[in-house]
This record gives C-alpha cells, structure tokens and sequence, in this order.
C-alpha cells in the first residue's frame, strides 16, 4: 500500500540530527513524500535533500508569506532577527531546473498573526499578495502546479486565484487540478469554491483529532483529495505532542478510510493516485 504524504518539512531544524533516519523509515514503509519549503534557504535545503534519495522524495520550492516580514526566531537559545525574503524569480527558476522539484510551494496568504495598526497591516497584505501572484506567474511559467497556505485569508486568497485564472486562462488546463491547499482550513462552501477554481485540499492529522471536516471529507469528490503531513507540526493521534513526521500519514488515511466507508487501502490508491497527477510524479 503506497501513501504520498504531499506536505512535509524534512528541510526544518526539527530534524537535524536525524532526517535521514527519518525519511528511511517513511521509504521503507512505502511512504512516499514531496518536502514543502518557507524560504530560499529551506528550498535548497530541501532540494539537497531529495537529491540524496533515487526516487520518494521529491520538492517544492517558494517562500512563505510569513517569510517576508522581518522576525525574530529563537536560535540554539539566543533571538536572532531574520530579516524578510525577497522574492527574486531567477533564483528560484533555477532551483526548479532540477527534476526533484515538483511544484511551488508553500505559497499564500497568513493574515493569522498581522500586528500593527490598520495602515501596517494593509501593508503587509498587500506585499503577501504580490509575492504569490509572483510565485504563482513563476508556477505557470514551469509549469508546475503550486501548494498554497491559506490563514484567515480565503476571501483574499479566492479573488487573487480568480483573477489569476482569468488572466492565465491560456495556459492553465481546464480539466487539470493545477494546485493544493494544503491543511485545509475551510467549510464545505469553500471547499467547493477551490474545486471550481481547480484545486484540490489535502488533510494533515488534524483529521484524527478535530471532527470539525468530518462531513466534508464524508461528501467530497475522490478526485480531490490528497494526504499531508505537516510534518514536524499537527501530529495525528494517537502520537500527539510528538514531533510529526511521513510516516504517520497512515494515520490520516485510516481516519478518512474510517470516516468515509472505503478500506485504506482505496483511500491509498486513489490519494497516491491524485498525487501523482497533481504533481506529476
Ligand atoms: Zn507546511
């Protein structure tokens, strides 16, 4: 039984001592995966990374939109102030050159943790907004399809993929799904907004402790689903408050398996296979 866990951060420190460790233990159980990147630097992180295994480990490459502000992180115990990405489409072009490199990604909206007065924060949006529509131009141009995030930001996010889409029309694929959101976040309604807008949403192991996408996952079309990770964050039950990693994607099938009447085994199959198709593994 082959899974596909679509969304990982294999390229985070989380995993530093460790990562090869962990992405063998994944490969061995025919778990497969595709490392999700923040930034310039965690996109050849990532990039180095796959380039070490002969096939299951593929890349998406992008920045964030919680990259492009100036913030401080906590370092081996001391706060370092990161200062904000660019985005520059030469750079990454050439990173998606190489054949590991399967869609563009994470990319999006998080208007989750905006501080500031209105004047700041419109700002701030403004620029998130910028960069995608930039890095989704990028995905068109590669013709890769992209993996975007989306917090508190749908109604943003919906308006900038319709006008995109309309722009584009041309060189998107009417039948082809050519993007993910990934840990979907939304309702029902949404949810069916972004399967007209051609997109598919995967689930991460919230599934497994939020009952909150319980009829959704229930009703939605098999043609758009995908399985995610996350990982190291959103660990599923029952290892939660553990570091997150491939591996546990099972957990996620079982729970859709379990919610929506079909053996795992099926929810494997045809999340492998809309994972293929998506990303064109
Ligand atoms: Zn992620």
């Amino acid at each position: 039984m082959k899974l596909i866990d679509t969304h990982c951060h294999m390229n985070l420190p989380n995993y530093c001592d460790d990562v090869d460790a962990v992405i063998h233990r994944a490969l061995e159980a025919d778990v497969d995966m595709i490392i999700a990147s923040t930034d310039y630097k965690t996109s050849k992180k990532a990039l180095d990374i796959a380039n070490r295994y002969e096939r299951g480990v593929n890349v998406a490459v992008g920045i964030h939109p919680g990259s492009l502000e100036e913030r401080v992180e906590n370092i081996g115990g001391q706060d370092v102030i990161i200062a904000g990405e660019k985005f520059n489409a030469e750079m990454f072009q050439q990173l998606a050159k190489f054949p590991k490199v399967v869609a563009i990604g994470e990319i999006g909206l998080d208007y989750y943790r905006l501080e500031g007065e209105q004047a700041v924060k419109d700002q701030i949006k403004k620029r998130q907004k910028l960069v995608l529509w930039a890095q989704m131009e990028l995905a068109v141009m590669l013709n890769l399809p992209v993996i975007i995030h989306c917090r508190q930001a749908h109604d943003d996010l919906l308006n900038l993929i319709y006008d995109f889409r309309k722009e584009f029309r041309p060189f998107l694929s009417e039948t082809k799904p050519w993007g993910v959101i990934h840990c979907f976040s939304g309702d029902e309604n949404l949810a069916w907004r972004y399967f007209n807008l051609g997109f598919t949403i995967s689930f991460t192991g919230l599934i497994t402790f939020s009952g909150q996408w319980d009829s959704l996952i229930r009703k939605m079309p098999s043609d758009r689903l995908l399985l995610e990770t996350d990982a190291p964050f959103l660990t599923p039950e029952p290892y939660r408050g553990k570091r997150n990693e491939p591996i546990l994607v099972k957990h996620v099938a079982d729970r859709i398996a379990e919610l929506r009447g079909q053996s795992v085994e099926r929810i494997a199959a045809i999340t492998t296979e809309n994972a293929k198709r998506l990303f064109s593994l």
